[in-house]
């Protein structure tokens, strides 16, 4: 008997290859050619790292935002001998993410420019395995909307919510009471200010508030994690990926970072997702899924690991947590305009503009002066985004520190 023929690879398109998510992506893809082929491999302007991954892997295409960089990279790439095709410009993201030739697509662009790739790769019916969490943030109920009206598959990446997704009885019909499920529980690490006063967070340098104590991130959703507004846009997600209502969304500080979240059902079983922190996990979980496959993460070590500590979150120490329920319970644009401002806030404490202390006064200024803007499409989506953006740019001017 002839073998039967092999199934066909799995196309998957990386948005954002050349950062965190995107590299541990491309280590899973790696670990098994006989499954995947990276089909477009995109990044904002790094050029180096971009070149390198597409000698590495020859995906049919490569995107670069900057055209200066896209320029640099086609030449050297055909100096090289590639086969690859270089795309420049915002518009190629969302080429690459809806081509028809691409199965898969990993969202895993930084912030609110990530929204227009994903969005249209949920319209194109794709495999969406969602990493920006701003997307949701910004566009949950579009963004639901779209998958349900093309027949994508949503997959979540973010750890929680990859745990959340696991935890859930399969085929979930994104209606809790149905379900039986009464609450999801999300971890938070806590990040590397856990024990620290307010008072002593006044002065603390970009470097400091991106030490994770357990994960290695990329720079905005490390700050994100020190001032808790990371848990915050989660809550949001969680509420659209699960049709969950804020108030069954419960945050629970968990300092090592094992649980990565947990759903609690009518009858009080509560379900856990545990793994040592690496998000090659829930990446290989949504690439492979419903199957299992390697994603060259460590065992876990319970013994190693010894105890697992819970704590309430401190909504006065972190008052970005308390912004985000906030804007999620307010609806209509207030999630995107805090989204706006927390990446411009991030953005100044990360240029040494503002102290860490006035992300959230920035938001908070901002969610005040935003007026209620419509959000029924993505055009005023990101309408209301530029002007939250403009009104925050103003806030952290009136609190910028003179060097
Ligand atoms: P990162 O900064 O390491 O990488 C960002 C990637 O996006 C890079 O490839 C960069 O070139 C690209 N990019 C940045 N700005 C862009 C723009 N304007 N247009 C097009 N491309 C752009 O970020 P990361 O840590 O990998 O995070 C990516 C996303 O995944 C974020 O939304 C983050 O919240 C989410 N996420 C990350 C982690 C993690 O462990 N790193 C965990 C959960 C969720
Ligand atoms: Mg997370």
């Amino acid at each position: 008997m002839p073998d039967p023929t092999p199934p066909r690879l799995q196309r998957v398109t990386v948005l954002g290859a050349t950062g965190s998510i995107g590299m541990s992506t491309l280590d899973v893809l790696a670990r098994h050619p006989d499954r995947f082929e990276a089909f477009a491999l995109t990044a904002q302007v790094q050029v180096e790292r971009l070149f390198e991954l597409c000698l590495r892997f020859s995906p049919r295409f490569a995107v670069l935002v900057d055209s200066a960089a896209a320029s640099d990279l086609r030449q050297r790439l055909k100096a090289a001998g590639s086969a690859t095709e270089v795309l420049a410009g915002a518009g190629a993201l969302v080429e690459v993410a809806a081509h028809p030739d691409t199965d898969a697509v990993m969202a895993a662009i930084v912030g609110a420019a990530g929204l227009a790739p994903a969005l249209a790769a949920a319209r194109a019916g794709k495999r969406v395995l969602l990493a920006n969490k701003e997307a949701l943030v910004l566009s949950g109920r579009l963004f639901m909307q779209a998958v349900a009206a093309s027949g994508a598959q949503l997959l979540p990446i973010d750890s929680e919510h990859n745990a959340v997704f696991q935890a859930l009885p399969q085929g979930y019909t994104r209606d809790p009471q149905r379900c039986g499920v009464r609450r999801i529980l999300l971890t938070a690490s806590g990040g590397p200010f856990r024990e620290r006063s307010l008072e002593s967070l006044a002065n603390v340098t970009p470097d400091e508030a991106c030490a994770h104590p357990n994960w290695v991130m990329g720079r905005k959703i490390s700050v994100d994690s020190a001032t808790m507004m990371n848990k915050g846009l989660e809550v949001i997600e969680a509420h659209w990926l699960f049709a969950v209502p804020p108030e069954a969304i419960e945050v629970v500080v968990h300092p090592q970072s094992v649980i990565h979240s947990m759903v609690e059902y009518a009858d009080g079983s509560v379900l856990a997702q545990l793994g040592n922190p690496d998000m090659r996990t829930p990446i290989a979980h949504a690439l492979a899924y419903p199957e299992r496959i390697d994603a060259g993460v460590r065992p876990l070590d319970l013994f190693e690991i010894g105890r697992l500590n819970f704590e309430r979150p401190d909504f006065v120490r972190f008052p970005c947590l308390a912004l985000a329920y906030d804007a999620l319970r307010e609806g209509g644009a207030a999630a995107a305009v805090l989204n706006a401002a927390n990446e411009e806030a991030v953005a100044a404490f990360l240029d040494r503009r503002v102290g860490f202390t006035r992300i959230p006064d920035i938001i908070a200024a901002t969610l005040e002066r935003a007026c209620d803007l419509s959000v029924d499409c993505i055009e005023a989506i990101l309408d209301a985004d530029a002007r939250a953006r403009e009104i925050a740019r103003s806030e952290i001017l009136a609190r910028q520190t003179t060097p």
